[in-house]
Protein backbone atom coordinates (compact mmCIF):
# COMPACT_ATOMS: atom_id res chain seq x y z
CA UNK A 1 0.00 0.00 0.00
CA UNK A 2 0.94 3.20 -0.67
CA UNK A 3 -0.10 5.30 1.69
CA UNK A 4 1.28 5.18 5.27
CA UNK A 5 -0.87 2.92 7.74
CA UNK A 6 -1.00 5.23 10.51
CA UNK A 7 -3.56 4.09 13.66
CA UNK A 8 -4.05 0.50 13.23
CA UNK A 9 -4.33 -2.36 9.89
CA UNK A 10 -5.43 -5.86 10.37
CA UNK A 11 -5.25 -8.84 8.18
CA UNK A 12 -8.08 -9.26 5.79
CA UNK A 13 -9.64 -5.54 6.65
CA UNK A 14 -12.33 -4.54 4.16
CA UNK A 15 -13.18 -1.13 5.19
CA UNK A 16 -10.57 1.56 4.40
CA UNK A 17 -10.83 4.92 6.11
CA UNK A 18 -8.85 7.80 4.37
CA UNK A 19 -8.20 11.05 6.15
CA UNK A 20 -6.64 14.14 5.64
CA UNK A 21 -3.67 14.12 8.10
CA UNK A 22 -3.28 18.30 7.92
CA UNK A 23 -6.77 19.16 8.64
CA UNK A 24 -7.88 18.62 12.49
CA UNK A 25 -12.13 17.79 11.46
CA UNK A 26 -10.55 15.29 8.52
CA UNK A 27 -8.86 13.81 11.39
CA UNK A 28 -11.30 13.96 14.05
CA UNK A 29 -14.16 12.61 11.20
CA UNK A 30 -12.01 9.65 11.19
CA UNK A 31 -11.17 8.94 14.55
CA UNK A 32 -15.17 8.97 15.26
CA UNK A 33 -16.20 6.87 12.64
CA UNK A 34 -13.20 4.57 12.97
CA UNK A 35 -14.72 4.26 16.69
CA UNK A 36 -17.85 3.20 15.25
CA UNK A 37 -16.53 0.07 13.64
CA UNK A 38 -14.68 -0.57 16.57
CA UNK A 39 -17.97 -1.09 18.22
CA UNK A 40 -19.05 -2.80 15.59
CA UNK A 41 -15.90 -5.24 15.75
CA UNK A 42 -14.93 -4.79 12.20
CA UNK A 43 -11.49 -4.19 11.48
CA UNK A 44 -10.48 -1.21 9.83
CA UNK A 45 -7.58 0.28 7.95
CA UNK A 46 -6.85 3.87 8.42
CA UNK A 47 -5.05 6.11 5.99
CA UNK A 48 -3.83 9.42 5.58
CA UNK A 49 -4.27 10.41 1.60
CA UNK A 50 -1.39 10.72 -0.96
CA UNK A 51 -2.19 11.57 -4.11
CA UNK A 52 -2.21 9.43 -7.30
CA UNK A 53 -2.17 6.39 -4.51
CA UNK A 54 -5.60 5.46 -3.95
CA UNK A 55 -5.76 2.81 -6.87
CA UNK A 56 -3.41 0.20 -4.84
CA UNK A 57 -5.18 0.99 -1.70
CA UNK A 58 -8.02 -0.49 -3.05
CA UNK A 59 -7.14 -3.97 -3.58
CA UNK A 60 -9.27 -6.31 -1.21
CA UNK A 61 -11.45 -3.57 0.24
CA UNK A 62 -15.13 -3.88 0.51
CA UNK A 63 -16.05 -0.40 1.62
CA UNK A 64 -14.00 3.37 1.36
CA UNK A 65 -14.41 6.08 4.10
CA UNK A 66 -13.85 9.33 2.90
CA UNK A 67 -13.49 11.29 5.99
CA UNK A 68 -13.50 15.02 4.65
CA UNK A 69 -10.63 14.51 2.16
CA UNK A 70 -10.62 15.58 -1.42
CA UNK A 71 -8.92 13.73 -3.56
CA UNK A 72 -7.25 14.52 -6.87
CA UNK A 73 -8.93 13.86 -9.92
CA UNK A 74 -6.89 10.60 -11.24
CA UNK A 75 -7.86 8.92 -8.06
CA UNK A 76 -11.39 10.38 -8.28
CA UNK A 77 -11.46 8.36 -11.54
CA UNK A 78 -9.87 5.81 -9.76
CA UNK A 79 -12.69 5.70 -6.73
CA UNK A 80 -15.61 5.92 -9.58
CA UNK A 81 -14.45 3.26 -11.62
CA UNK A 82 -14.37 1.04 -8.08
CA UNK A 83 -17.61 2.20 -7.61
CA UNK A 84 -19.08 1.29 -10.34
CA UNK A 85 -17.73 -2.29 -10.39
CA UNK A 86 -19.79 -3.14 -7.29
CA UNK A 87 -17.62 -0.83 -4.53
CA UNK A 88 -19.41 0.69 -1.49
CA UNK A 89 -18.47 4.36 -0.61
CA UNK A 90 -19.56 6.57 2.48
CA UNK A 91 -18.16 10.44 2.47
CA UNK A 92 -18.50 13.29 4.52
CA UNK A 93 -17.77 16.88 4.24
CA UNK A 94 -15.53 18.20 1.66
CA UNK A 95 -15.38 14.59 0.21
CA UNK A 96 -17.99 15.05 -2.23
CA UNK A 97 -16.01 18.05 -4.43
CA UNK A 98 -14.92 16.38 -7.82
CA UNK A 99 -16.99 13.22 -7.07
CA UNK A 100 -20.34 14.86 -7.38
CA UNK A 101 -22.04 12.72 -9.77
CA UNK A 102 -20.95 9.18 -7.98
CA UNK A 103 -22.50 10.27 -5.00
CA UNK A 104 -25.65 11.22 -7.03
CA UNK A 105 -25.29 15.28 -6.06
CA UNK A 106 -25.84 18.06 -8.20
CA UNK A 107 -23.92 20.05 -6.16
CA UNK A 108 -22.32 20.22 -2.56
CA UNK A 109 -21.47 24.01 -0.79
CA UNK A 110 -20.50 24.64 2.98
CA UNK A 111 -22.94 26.05 5.07
CA UNK A 112 -22.28 28.77 8.19
CA UNK A 113 -22.28 26.20 10.70
CA UNK A 114 -24.11 28.85 12.64
CA UNK A 115 -27.14 28.42 11.26
CA UNK A 116 -27.93 24.31 11.75
CA UNK A 117 -27.87 22.56 14.59
CA UNK A 118 -29.16 19.61 13.41
CA UNK A 119 -29.57 16.46 10.50
CA UNK A 120 -33.55 15.29 10.21
CA UNK A 121 -34.00 12.27 8.67
CA UNK A 122 -37.26 12.59 6.39
CA UNK A 123 -37.49 8.92 5.13
CA UNK A 124 -36.82 5.10 6.16
CA UNK A 125 -33.99 3.93 4.47
CA UNK A 126 -32.12 0.57 4.92
CA UNK A 127 -29.31 3.49 5.21
CA UNK A 128 -30.77 5.57 7.93
CA UNK A 129 -32.87 2.81 9.94
CA UNK A 130 -31.94 2.85 13.18
CA UNK A 131 -31.44 6.76 12.93
CA UNK A 132 -34.99 7.21 11.22
CA UNK A 133 -38.23 5.70 13.42
CA UNK A 134 -41.63 6.02 12.07
CA UNK A 135 -43.79 4.83 15.36
CA UNK A 136 -46.66 6.45 16.81
CA UNK A 137 -43.99 8.81 19.05
CA UNK A 138 -43.28 10.43 15.85
CA UNK A 139 -46.74 11.04 15.04
CA UNK A 140 -48.16 12.68 17.91
CA UNK A 141 -46.18 14.35 20.76
CA UNK A 142 -48.06 13.10 24.12
CA UNK A 143 -45.02 13.48 26.01
CA UNK A 144 -42.84 16.56 26.28
CA UNK A 145 -39.97 16.44 24.10
CA UNK A 146 -37.76 16.45 26.70
CA UNK A 147 -38.92 13.16 27.93
CA UNK A 148 -39.09 11.26 24.09
CA UNK A 149 -35.94 10.06 22.75
CA UNK A 150 -34.90 12.98 20.24
CA UNK A 151 -36.27 10.73 17.46
CA UNK A 152 -35.37 11.28 14.03
CA UNK A 153 -32.47 14.18 14.73
CA UNK A 154 -29.34 14.22 15.44
CA UNK A 155 -27.42 16.94 17.15
CA UNK A 156 -24.54 19.00 14.95
CA UNK A 157 -24.46 21.47 18.04
CA UNK A 158 -20.45 22.02 18.47
CA UNK A 159 -20.08 25.00 15.90
CA UNK A 160 -16.64 24.53 15.06
CA UNK A 161 -16.84 21.45 12.93
CA UNK A 162 -17.97 21.95 9.22
CA UNK A 163 -21.26 21.93 7.52
CA UNK A 164 -22.14 21.11 3.97
CA UNK A 165 -25.31 21.06 2.12
CA UNK A 166 -26.18 19.16 -0.63
CA UNK A 167 -27.95 19.49 -3.75
CA UNK A 168 -29.49 16.35 -4.95
CA UNK A 169 -29.47 15.00 -8.31
CA UNK A 170 -30.57 11.61 -8.62
CA UNK A 171 -29.30 10.45 -5.60
CA UNK A 172 -31.85 9.82 -2.51
CA UNK A 173 -32.22 12.14 -0.11
CA UNK A 174 -32.31 11.10 3.50
CA UNK A 175 -31.78 13.43 5.77
CA UNK A 176 -31.94 17.06 5.91
CA UNK A 177 -30.24 19.87 7.87
CA UNK A 178 -32.62 21.79 10.45
CA UNK A 179 -31.63 25.63 11.56
CA UNK A 180 -31.10 26.90 14.97
CA UNK A 181 -33.50 27.27 17.60
CA UNK A 182 -36.87 26.76 17.06
CA UNK A 183 -37.55 27.89 13.86
CA UNK A 184 -37.94 24.40 11.77
CA UNK A 185 -36.77 25.78 8.75
CA UNK A 186 -35.12 22.89 6.55
CA UNK A 187 -32.25 23.80 4.49
CA UNK A 188 -30.98 21.19 2.02
CA UNK A 189 -30.12 17.97 2.02
CA UNK A 190 -27.12 16.37 4.42
CA UNK A 191 -27.20 12.81 3.85
CA UNK A 192 -27.90 11.44 0.47
CA UNK A 193 -27.83 7.71 -0.90
CA UNK A 194 -27.07 6.85 -4.45
CA UNK A 195 -26.75 3.77 -6.77
CA UNK A 196 -23.93 3.96 -8.82
CA UNK A 197 -23.29 1.23 -11.35
CA UNK A 198 -23.03 -1.68 -9.72
CA UNK A 199 -22.09 0.19 -6.44
CA UNK A 200 -23.56 2.21 -3.69
CA UNK A 201 -22.68 5.53 -2.09
CA UNK A 202 -23.40 7.43 0.58
CA UNK A 203 -22.79 11.39 1.09
CA UNK A 204 -22.93 12.99 4.57
CA UNK A 205 -22.61 16.93 4.81
CA UNK A 206 -22.06 16.00 8.34
CA UNK A 207 -18.88 14.82 9.33
CA UNK A 208 -20.49 11.24 10.70
CA UNK A 209 -17.37 10.80 13.21
CA UNK A 210 -17.10 14.33 15.01
CA UNK A 211 -19.55 13.62 17.56
CA UNK A 212 -18.79 9.64 18.28
CA UNK A 213 -15.84 10.41 20.96
CA UNK A 214 -17.88 13.82 22.52
CA UNK A 215 -20.75 14.33 24.74
CA UNK A 216 -23.34 12.65 22.04
CA UNK A 217 -21.36 9.46 21.98
CA UNK A 218 -23.37 6.92 20.09
CA UNK A 219 -26.27 8.32 17.75
CA UNK A 220 -24.04 9.09 14.90
CA UNK A 221 -22.69 5.42 15.19
CA UNK A 222 -26.38 3.85 13.80
CA UNK A 223 -25.94 5.79 10.76
CA UNK A 224 -22.03 4.60 10.41
CA UNK A 225 -23.40 0.52 11.13
CA UNK A 226 -26.46 0.78 9.44
CA UNK A 227 -25.04 3.12 5.99
CA UNK A 228 -22.01 0.41 6.20
CA UNK A 229 -24.20 -2.62 5.32
CA UNK A 230 -26.69 -1.12 3.24
CA UNK A 231 -23.11 0.08 0.66
CA UNK A 232 -21.91 -3.41 1.14
CA UNK A 233 -25.20 -5.25 -0.05
CA UNK A 234 -24.36 -8.29 -2.22
CA UNK A 235 -21.22 -9.00 -0.14
CA UNK A 236 -20.51 -10.39 3.14
CA UNK A 237 -21.09 -7.66 6.17
CA UNK A 238 -19.90 -9.45 9.11
CA UNK A 239 -19.98 -7.67 12.44
CA UNK A 240 -19.79 -8.40 16.41
CA UNK A 241 -23.07 -8.77 18.41
CA UNK A 242 -24.04 -6.29 20.85
CA UNK A 243 -25.83 -8.72 22.67
CA UNK A 244 -25.34 -12.34 24.18
CA UNK A 245 -26.29 -15.17 22.24
CA UNK A 246 -27.79 -13.83 19.07
CA UNK A 247 -29.79 -11.60 20.80
CA UNK A 248 -31.44 -8.26 19.14
CA UNK A 249 -31.39 -5.91 21.85
CA UNK A 250 -31.48 -6.18 25.80
CA UNK A 251 -34.42 -5.25 28.45
CA UNK A 252 -33.77 -4.28 31.77
CA UNK A 253 -36.73 -3.45 34.71
CA UNK A 254 -35.29 -1.24 37.07
CA UNK A 255 -37.60 0.00 39.93
CA UNK A 256 -36.79 3.16 42.31
CA UNK A 257 -37.75 1.47 45.63
CA UNK A 258 -38.58 4.60 48.28
CA UNK A 259 -41.62 4.36 49.53
CA UNK A 260 -43.82 2.76 51.96
CA UNK A 261 -45.95 1.67 49.78
CA UNK A 262 -42.57 -1.14 48.83
CA UNK A 263 -44.19 -4.24 51.41
CA UNK A 264 -47.34 -4.52 48.54
CA UNK A 265 -45.80 -3.57 45.67
CA UNK A 266 -42.36 -5.19 45.70
CA UNK A 267 -43.75 -9.07 45.88
CA UNK A 268 -46.38 -8.00 43.12
CA UNK A 269 -44.16 -6.89 40.62
CA UNK A 270 -41.91 -9.80 41.60
CA UNK A 271 -44.71 -12.08 40.99
CA UNK A 272 -45.17 -10.79 37.61
CA UNK A 273 -41.58 -11.86 36.99
CA UNK A 274 -42.29 -15.44 38.26
CA UNK A 275 -45.33 -15.91 35.92
CA UNK A 276 -43.08 -15.13 32.92
CA UNK A 277 -40.36 -17.55 33.78
CA UNK A 278 -38.29 -14.38 34.61
CA UNK A 279 -36.03 -16.54 37.24
CA UNK A 280 -33.12 -13.78 37.39
CA UNK A 281 -34.56 -10.36 36.38
CA UNK A 282 -35.14 -6.65 37.30
CA UNK A 283 -33.24 -4.15 39.73
CA UNK A 284 -34.38 -2.38 42.78
CA UNK A 285 -32.80 0.84 43.39
CA UNK A 286 -33.66 0.92 46.91
CA UNK A 287 -33.48 3.96 49.30
CA UNK A 288 -30.99 3.46 52.89
CA UNK A 289 -33.25 5.18 55.09
CA UNK A 290 -36.18 7.08 54.58
CA UNK A 291 -39.51 8.60 57.11
CA UNK A 292 -40.20 6.36 60.15
CA UNK A 293 -43.11 4.08 59.18
CA UNK A 294 -46.47 5.69 58.78
CA UNK A 295 -44.61 8.55 58.57
CA UNK A 296 -43.98 11.08 55.43
CA UNK A 297 -43.46 9.53 52.23
CA UNK A 298 -40.40 8.12 51.36
CA UNK A 299 -39.12 5.28 53.33
CA UNK A 300 -36.35 2.71 52.90
CA UNK A 301 -33.85 -0.91 53.62
CA UNK A 302 -33.88 0.48 57.28
CA UNK A 303 -37.37 0.36 57.36
CA UNK A 304 -38.63 -2.89 55.38
CA UNK A 305 -35.38 -5.22 55.26
CA UNK A 306 -37.86 -8.40 54.73
CA UNK A 307 -38.17 -6.74 51.80
CA UNK A 308 -34.52 -6.58 50.57
CA UNK A 309 -34.08 -10.12 51.22
CA UNK A 310 -37.52 -11.02 49.30
CA UNK A 311 -35.71 -9.27 46.07
CA UNK A 312 -32.76 -11.14 46.43
CA UNK A 313 -34.16 -14.40 47.38
CA UNK A 314 -36.26 -13.87 44.22
CA UNK A 315 -33.32 -13.25 42.21
CA UNK A 316 -33.51 -9.74 41.29
CA UNK A 317 -30.37 -7.17 42.06
CA UNK A 318 -30.30 -5.04 44.96
CA UNK A 319 -28.79 -1.92 43.61
CA UNK A 320 -28.59 1.92 45.46
CA UNK A 321 -30.90 4.84 45.59
CA UNK A 322 -29.35 7.18 48.16
CA UNK A 323 -28.60 7.29 51.86
CA UNK A 324 -32.00 9.64 51.92
CA UNK A 325 -34.29 10.24 48.75
CA UNK A 326 -32.81 13.75 48.58
CA UNK A 327 -31.21 15.13 44.94
CA UNK A 328 -27.16 14.78 44.88
CA UNK A 329 -26.26 17.14 42.35
CA UNK A 330 -24.68 20.31 43.79
CA UNK A 331 -23.39 18.58 46.73
CA UNK A 332 -19.66 18.62 47.54
CA UNK A 333 -17.63 15.59 46.55
CA UNK A 334 -16.72 14.91 50.39
CA UNK A 335 -20.69 14.79 51.25
CA UNK A 336 -21.77 12.86 48.14
CA UNK A 337 -19.27 10.41 49.02
CA UNK A 338 -20.18 10.40 52.69
CA UNK A 339 -23.91 10.13 51.70
CA UNK A 340 -22.73 6.87 49.25
CA UNK A 341 -20.79 5.28 51.86
CA UNK A 342 -23.53 5.48 54.06
CA UNK A 343 -26.13 4.21 51.78
CA UNK A 344 -23.28 0.87 51.31
CA UNK A 345 -23.50 0.49 54.74
CA UNK A 346 -27.08 -0.17 55.32
CA UNK A 347 -27.40 -2.44 52.13
CA UNK A 348 -24.21 -4.23 52.29
CA UNK A 349 -25.26 -4.91 55.35
CA UNK A 350 -27.98 -6.62 54.24
CA UNK A 351 -27.02 -8.29 51.06
CA UNK A 352 -23.70 -9.73 52.45
CA UNK A 353 -25.87 -12.90 54.02
CA UNK A 354 -26.35 -13.65 50.72
CA UNK A 355 -22.92 -13.49 49.44
CA UNK A 356 -24.04 -9.88 47.18
CA UNK A 357 -22.72 -6.89 47.59
CA UNK A 358 -24.12 -2.84 45.62
CA UNK A 359 -22.56 -2.31 42.48
CA UNK A 360 -24.79 0.36 40.32
CA UNK A 361 -26.38 3.73 41.26
CA UNK A 362 -29.41 5.66 40.38
CA UNK A 363 -29.69 9.29 41.99
CA UNK A 364 -33.24 10.11 43.38
CA UNK A 365 -34.61 12.27 40.66
CA UNK A 366 -32.33 11.38 38.44
CA UNK A 367 -30.34 14.36 40.32
CA UNK A 368 -26.82 13.51 39.47
CA UNK A 369 -23.55 15.90 38.37
CA UNK A 370 -20.15 14.62 37.53
CA UNK A 371 -19.16 14.82 41.37
CA UNK A 372 -21.63 11.97 42.00
CA UNK A 373 -19.81 10.22 39.36
CA UNK A 374 -16.67 10.35 40.62
CA UNK A 375 -18.11 10.01 44.78
CA UNK A 376 -19.53 6.21 43.07
CA UNK A 377 -16.11 5.67 41.45
CA UNK A 378 -14.38 6.75 44.77
CA UNK A 379 -16.85 4.06 46.77
CA UNK A 380 -16.22 1.46 44.71
CA UNK A 381 -19.29 1.42 42.69
CA UNK A 382 -19.36 -0.30 39.11
CA UNK A 383 -21.79 1.40 37.21
CA UNK A 384 -24.28 4.76 37.08
CA UNK A 385 -27.78 4.25 35.59
CA UNK A 386 -29.63 8.14 36.14
CA UNK A 387 -28.16 9.59 32.78
CA UNK A 388 -31.41 9.07 30.54
CA UNK A 389 -31.32 8.40 27.25
CA UNK A 390 -32.69 11.32 26.11
CA UNK A 391 -30.13 13.44 28.09
CA UNK A 392 -26.73 10.97 26.30
CA UNK A 393 -28.88 10.47 23.13
CA UNK A 394 -27.91 6.75 23.75
CA UNK A 395 -29.25 3.30 24.21
CA UNK A 396 -26.20 1.46 24.57
CA UNK A 397 -23.76 1.42 28.05
CA UNK A 398 -21.10 3.69 27.81
CA UNK A 399 -18.62 5.13 29.81
CA UNK A 400 -17.76 8.59 28.98
CA UNK A 401 -18.17 10.20 32.17
CA UNK A 402 -15.59 8.01 33.81
CA UNK A 403 -17.96 5.24 35.21
CA UNK A 404 -20.03 2.81 33.17
CA UNK A 405 -23.59 3.89 32.22
CA UNK A 406 -26.81 2.23 31.75
CA UNK A 407 -28.83 5.12 30.33
CA UNK A 408 -32.63 4.55 31.95
CA UNK A 409 -35.07 4.94 29.10
CA UNK A 410 -37.28 7.80 28.69
CA UNK A 411 -40.33 8.08 29.82
CA UNK A 412 -40.70 6.18 32.74
CA UNK A 413 -44.41 5.30 34.61
CA UNK A 414 -44.02 8.51 36.74
CA UNK A 415 -44.23 10.66 33.44
CA UNK A 416 -46.79 9.00 32.15
CA UNK A 417 -49.24 7.86 35.23
CA UNK A 418 -48.18 10.58 37.44
CA UNK A 419 -47.23 13.71 36.04
CA UNK A 420 -49.38 13.39 32.69
CA UNK A 421 -52.43 10.83 33.57
CA UNK A 422 -52.16 9.10 30.60
CA UNK A 423 -54.47 6.03 30.38
CA UNK A 424 -53.28 2.11 31.02
CA UNK A 425 -53.58 1.60 27.27
CA UNK A 426 -51.91 4.82 26.05
CA UNK A 427 -49.25 3.63 28.41
CA UNK A 428 -48.67 0.44 26.71
CA UNK A 429 -48.51 2.11 23.37
CA UNK A 430 -45.90 4.34 24.26
CA UNK A 431 -43.80 2.03 26.24
CA UNK A 432 -43.73 -0.48 23.18
CA UNK A 433 -43.17 1.97 20.74
CA UNK A 434 -40.28 3.13 22.51
CA UNK A 435 -39.04 -0.76 23.03
CA UNK A 436 -39.14 -0.39 19.00
CA UNK A 437 -37.42 2.25 18.97
CA UNK A 438 -34.39 1.19 21.03
CA UNK A 439 -34.80 -2.39 19.00
CA UNK A 440 -33.92 -0.59 15.68
CA UNK A 441 -31.02 0.32 17.64
CA UNK A 442 -30.46 -2.58 19.03
CA UNK A 443 -29.87 -0.75 22.41
CA UNK A 444 -30.71 -1.42 26.28
CA UNK A 445 -34.85 -0.66 27.12
CA UNK A 446 -33.65 0.23 30.19
CA UNK A 447 -37.30 0.33 31.81
CA UNK A 448 -37.78 2.88 34.69
CA UNK A 449 -40.59 2.02 37.24
CA UNK A 450 -41.20 2.80 40.59
CA UNK A 451 -42.73 0.03 42.65
CA UNK A 452 -45.57 2.45 44.19
CA UNK A 453 -46.33 4.08 40.57
CA UNK A 454 -46.92 0.96 38.45
CA UNK A 455 -48.47 -0.89 41.79
CA UNK A 456 -51.92 -0.51 40.48
CA UNK A 457 -51.25 -0.56 36.65
CA UNK A 458 -49.61 -4.17 36.55
CA UNK A 459 -51.72 -5.08 33.89
CA UNK A 460 -49.38 -2.85 31.91
CA UNK A 461 -45.96 -3.97 33.08
CA UNK A 462 -47.26 -7.87 32.62
CA UNK A 463 -48.49 -6.96 29.18
CA UNK A 464 -45.16 -5.30 27.66
CA UNK A 465 -42.63 -7.95 29.94
CA UNK A 466 -45.22 -10.88 27.90
CA UNK A 467 -44.62 -9.00 24.60
CA UNK A 468 -40.76 -9.00 25.05
CA UNK A 469 -40.45 -12.65 26.33
CA UNK A 470 -42.57 -13.83 23.70
CA UNK A 471 -40.52 -11.88 20.97
CA UNK A 472 -37.74 -13.97 22.11
CA UNK A 473 -35.05 -12.23 20.40
CA UNK A 474 -34.71 -9.88 23.32
CA UNK A 475 -32.09 -10.44 26.23
CA UNK A 476 -34.17 -10.15 29.48
CA UNK A 477 -31.48 -9.37 32.62
CA UNK A 478 -30.66 -7.49 35.37
CA UNK A 479 -28.21 -4.73 34.92
CA UNK A 480 -25.05 -6.16 36.68
CA UNK A 481 -25.48 -8.48 34.09
CA UNK A 482 -25.71 -6.23 31.70
CA UNK A 483 -22.59 -4.61 32.45
CA UNK A 484 -20.48 -7.46 33.03
CA UNK A 485 -21.50 -9.04 29.64
CA UNK A 486 -20.61 -5.10 27.82
CA UNK A 487 -17.58 -5.19 29.43
CA UNK A 488 -16.51 -8.47 28.23
CA UNK A 489 -17.71 -8.29 25.25
CA UNK A 490 -15.05 -4.65 25.20
CA UNK A 491 -12.13 -7.55 25.33
CA UNK A 492 -12.98 -9.02 21.51
CA UNK A 493 -10.73 -8.19 18.93
CA UNK A 494 -11.80 -6.47 15.69
CA UNK A 495 -13.50 -9.79 13.17
CA UNK A 496 -10.64 -10.47 10.63
CA UNK A 497 -12.20 -11.78 7.16
CA UNK A 498 -10.71 -13.09 4.68
CA UNK A 499 -12.07 -15.16 1.49
CA UNK A 500 -10.30 -18.18 -0.03
CA UNK A 501 -11.68 -19.63 -2.73
CA UNK A 502 -15.20 -20.09 -1.80
CA UNK A 503 -14.92 -19.94 2.09
CA UNK A 504 -14.82 -17.03 4.15
CA UNK A 505 -13.02 -17.26 7.06
CA UNK A 506 -13.80 -15.56 9.97
CA UNK A 507 -11.24 -15.08 13.19
CA UNK A 508 -11.69 -13.46 16.83
CA UNK A 509 -9.93 -13.56 19.40
CA UNK A 510 -10.59 -12.99 23.79
CA UNK A 511 -7.89 -10.79 24.55
CA UNK A 512 -8.31 -10.37 27.71
CA UNK A 513 -5.91 -11.73 30.27
CA UNK A 514 -8.06 -12.82 32.79
CA UNK A 515 -12.03 -12.86 32.04
CA UNK A 516 -13.59 -15.38 29.74
CA UNK A 517 -16.36 -14.68 27.07
CA UNK A 518 -19.49 -16.40 27.02
CA UNK A 519 -22.08 -15.92 24.30
CA UNK A 520 -20.08 -13.83 21.67
CA UNK A 521 -21.78 -14.12 18.21
CA UNK A 522 -21.27 -12.95 14.89
CA UNK A 523 -23.57 -11.58 12.41
CA UNK A 524 -23.53 -12.10 9.23
CA UNK A 525 -26.12 -10.10 6.35
CA UNK A 526 -27.54 -12.31 4.08
CA UNK A 527 -29.45 -11.33 0.77
CA UNK A 528 -32.84 -11.40 1.32
CA UNK A 529 -32.53 -13.23 -2.35
CA UNK A 530 -31.08 -16.13 -0.74
CA UNK A 531 -33.30 -18.87 0.08
CA UNK A 532 -31.44 -21.44 2.45
CA UNK A 533 -27.96 -20.14 4.80
CA UNK A 534 -24.35 -20.84 4.15
CA UNK A 535 -22.97 -23.66 6.06
CA UNK A 536 -20.92 -22.39 8.93
CA UNK A 537 -18.30 -24.32 10.44
CA UNK A 538 -16.78 -23.16 14.13
CA UNK A 539 -12.72 -24.53 14.53
CA UNK A 540 -14.20 -27.34 12.22
CA UNK A 541 -17.12 -28.41 13.61
CA UNK A 542 -20.45 -27.76 12.25
CA UNK A 543 -22.80 -24.87 13.25
CA UNK A 544 -26.11 -24.10 12.47
CA UNK A 545 -26.83 -20.55 12.68
CA UNK A 546 -29.56 -18.53 14.13
CA UNK A 547 -31.48 -16.11 11.79
CA UNK A 548 -32.42 -13.28 12.22
CA UNK A 549 -34.59 -10.65 10.04
CA UNK A 550 -33.71 -6.91 11.63
CA UNK A 551 -33.11 -3.52 10.23
CA UNK A 552 -34.37 -4.21 7.07
CA UNK A 553 -32.04 -7.38 6.59
CA UNK A 554 -31.53 -10.90 7.26
CA UNK A 555 -28.71 -12.17 9.29
CA UNK A 556 -27.14 -15.69 9.87
CA UNK A 557 -25.83 -15.34 13.39
CA UNK A 558 -23.22 -17.89 14.80
CA UNK A 559 -23.26 -17.95 18.56
CA UNK A 560 -19.73 -18.70 19.65
CA UNK A 561 -18.16 -20.89 22.52
CA UNK A 562 -16.92 -19.69 25.64
CA UNK A 563 -13.81 -18.26 24.76
CA UNK A 564 -11.04 -18.29 27.44
CA UNK A 565 -9.04 -15.54 28.03
CA UNK A 566 -6.45 -15.45 25.02
CA UNK A 567 -8.21 -18.07 23.01
CA UNK A 568 -9.42 -17.28 19.35
CA UNK A 569 -11.66 -18.96 17.23
CA UNK A 570 -12.35 -19.61 13.55
CA UNK A 571 -15.86 -19.72 11.71
CA UNK A 572 -15.97 -20.87 8.50
CA UNK A 573 -18.63 -19.90 6.13
CA UNK A 574 -19.28 -22.30 2.73
CA UNK A 575 -20.64 -20.46 -0.01
CA UNK A 576 -23.51 -22.11 -1.75
CA UNK A 577 -24.14 -20.68 -5.33
CA UNK A 578 -24.77 -17.80 -6.15
CA UNK A 579 -25.46 -16.44 -2.93
CA UNK A 580 -22.88 -12.84 -3.14
CA UNK A 581 -22.70 -11.33 -6.65
CA UNK A 582 -19.90 -9.39 -7.50
CA UNK A 583 -16.73 -10.08 -7.26
CA UNK A 584 -16.95 -11.71 -2.88
CA UNK A 585 -15.91 -14.86 -4.59
CA UNK A 586 -12.81 -14.15 -6.72
ZN1 LIG B 1 -36.59 7.99 43.50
Amino acid sequence: MGACVQYASAAGSRVLLVHDASREASVLDCRGIAEAYDEEGIATIRTAYETDTLAASLSGVQLVVACDVTFNQADAIQLEQWVKRGGGLMATGRAAFGLESLLGLQTVYPQASSDVDKVRFVTQHPAAYGSYWSGPMMEAAIMPATHQAPVAELFYRDRQWPAFVAEPGVGQVLARWAGVGPDPTMFGAAIVAHQYGAGRTLYSGALLGAYANWEWPYSWRTVVASASQWLSEGRPWVSLGYWPNAHVAAFSWTGDTETHSMPTAVPAILAVFERLGLARFGTFYVTADGDAPGQGFYAGAQQYPDVIERIVEAGSEVAGHGDFHRAFAGESLATQRARISGMLVTLNGLLSAYGERVRGFRAPFLSQDFTTFQALTDMGLEYDSGDADVWVASTLPNDSDGIWQLPPTMPMDWHLFVEHDVSSRDATTIFLDKLEYVVARRGLFSWLHHPWVIEPELDVLQSVLAYAVERGDLWMARQDDILDWWIAREQLSPIEVETVGAELRIRLANVSATRAVAGASVWLSIPQSVVSPPEFSIDGQPNTPIIREHAGALFAVVVLPALAPQQSVSITMTLGQGIFADDFAN
